[in-house]
């Protein structure tokens, strides 16, 4: 499809239309020598956007030509944010922009962001770029969740450049377009809450935030219009949204990093990711971001940040809802959470019943692995390939614990029986929920360093190795290799 075969309805733009107060209109900044890389081809089509489009320079003449229809109504969104739990009024899309929005093949309407787009009003004197290492990053890690069913956004397309740009040392930058059911954080609706007139009601919604409600109840949760308490019930969705969120990246072993409320996305979608990581060994109190010295937001207590976002978040229902119907409404979150948690985590094990018994063995091999620490993802997948007990049983070989080993094995062996779950379907649940490959912070790294080179191919190949994580004939022995020790657990700064 070419631009004059695009419907005119296909690129919509109803934040920037029915909310004006609440952005900048704003172009992308003109980047030097950019240069399309990497393309989602299943994510491009199921959007319905022009495979001409794929072409480099007809791409490049959408973001920055003067009568582009991708960036015709172009805008930075304001928001704001608990920060390391500090408010921030002055956030806002200080380096992305929301090109348009599009309806996707599923009926699902998506959002077109451009990350690293150049310098807007909400920039605070920073460059308003995005650098190469950030958007692989972002790439790898949306994608990866993406493949192991974890809600996320998803990058449609990588661009670099030759364009310099400064953080700790000198980098190249480059731009990402994404895609997700929208870019409203937490920190939205806090902003226009707690931008009021010093000292008036808190239960009277200023006009602002009535609009942002508004847009939100109409544009994505329009099933609950009819409802008699609307906004309680989409208070409800996003709390249980993101108690399941949460629950999964515990059980995935994936530690988000900067969990501030404006990294906080309303659809219970991992999002905006920065210096994220999979633990390699089993660390409940790992903490990937160098730049978060207390742990605020170290792996385990992901869970209980949620909650306390959630809190903030909540606050700016106090103009509709009672403050009874809000506490009862955050009091849904740890049950949802614990449960979906129990539920994943058996499925590890190939179970489906939440019983006292699963969960007695389940603590067993969690304790299994702490002490001495195993790798969490490949100690999982181990427990996939059995043809039976006998060969499971093998594994306790590879444990220092034998002891351990040998109480967990006949705990497990037991729970098995009593959920009357055969041997082969018991192997064939192990192996469609453990992952072979996960995404690796020491690949990811060699990765970055080909692509920094000019050499993409790795990038290409990780993300094919990715795009399978439970199917072994993919399996890539490079991509498969936890890290030596030293390369384990590395902390990543803030900057990108
Ligand atoms: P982040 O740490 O990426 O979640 O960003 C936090 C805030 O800083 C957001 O308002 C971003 O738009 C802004 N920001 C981060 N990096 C840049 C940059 N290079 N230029 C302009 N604004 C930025
Ligand atoms: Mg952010």
């Amino acid at each position: 499809m070419s631009e004059s075969q695009l419907e005119p309805h296909t690129l919509q733009h109803t934040y920037a239309d029915e909310l004006a107060e609440l952005v900048t209109p704003i172009k992308p900044t003109v980047i030097y020598q950019p240069q399309l890389q990497v393309i989602n081809h299943p994510l491009w089509e199921s959007l319905g956007l022009p495979v001409d489009w794929q072409d480099n320079d007809t791409l490049m003449q959408q973001l920055f030509g003067s009568h582009s229809a991708l960036t015709a109504r172009s805008v930075a969104q304001k928001y704001g944010g608990h920060q390391f739990g500090h408010w921030n009024p002055q956030l806002g899309d200080g380096r992305g922009l929301l090109l348009c929005e599009v309806e996707d093949k599923h009926g699902q309407r998506q959002d077109l962001h451009l990350k690293g787009a150049g310098p807007t009003p909400y920039s605070r004197h920073a460059d308003g770029r995005a650098v190469l290492r950030s958007t692989i990053r972002e790439y790898l890690a949306s994608e990866a969740l993406y493949h192991l069913g974890v809600p996320t956004s998803r990058a449609l397309c990588l661009i670099s450049s030759n364009e310099p740009v400064y953080r700790e040392q000198p980098e190249k930058a480059a731009m990402l377009i994404r895609t997700a059911p929208s870019h409203l954080r937490f920190g939205h609706f806090e902003y226009f809450y707690h931008d009021r007139e010093p000292g008036s009601a808190p239960e009277i919604a200023t006009p602002k935030l009535q609009q942002l409600m508004d847009y939100t109840l109409t544009h994505h949760f329009p099933q609950l219009m009819e409802n008699q308490y609307p906004h309680l019930q989409m208070l409800l969705q996003i709390i249980a949204d993101t108690a399941r969120l949460i629950a999964h990246w515990q059980v995935i072993g994936f530690n988000h990093g900067v969990m501030n409320t404006d990294n906080m996305s309303i659809h219970g979608i991992t999002f905006d990711y920065g210096p994220y990581a999979f633990f390699d060994d089993f660390e409940p109190h790992y903490v990937c971001n160098k730049s978060d010295h207390q742990g605020r937001y170290r792996f385990s207590q992901q869970p209980s940040i949620g909650l306390w976002n959630l809190n903030a978040f909540a606050q700016a229902f106090r103009p509709f809802l009672s403050v009874e119907q809000i506490t009862e409404a955050l009091d849904t979150f740890e049950p949802i959470l614990v449960e979906h948690y129990h539920h994943l985590m058996l499925k590890r094990f190939g179970l489906t019943e939440t019983t006292d018994g699963a969960l007695a063995m389940m603590a067993l091999f969690m304790k299994l692995l702490q002490n001495p620490k195993r790798d969490y993802h490949n100690s999982f997948r181990q427990l996939a390939g059995h043809k039976d007990w006998h060969s499971l049983m093998s594994l306790r070989d590879d444990y220092v614990n034998i002891v351990l080993f040998d109480e967990w094995l006949t705990a497990f062996k037991a729970e098995v029986e009593a959920q009357h779950v055969d041997f082969s379907t018991l192997q064939e649940r192990i192996n469609a929920a453990n992952p072979h490959t996960v995404l690796r912070n020491h690949h990811a790294q060699a990765v970055i360093e080909a692509a920094e080179e000019g050499d993409f191919s790795l990038l290409h190949a990780y993300l094919d190795v990715l795009s399978s994580p439970f199917d072994e004939a993919t399996k890539i022995k490079r991509f498969a290799s936890p890290p030596a020790t030293q390369d384990k657990g590395i902390a990543l700064s803030c900057s990108s």
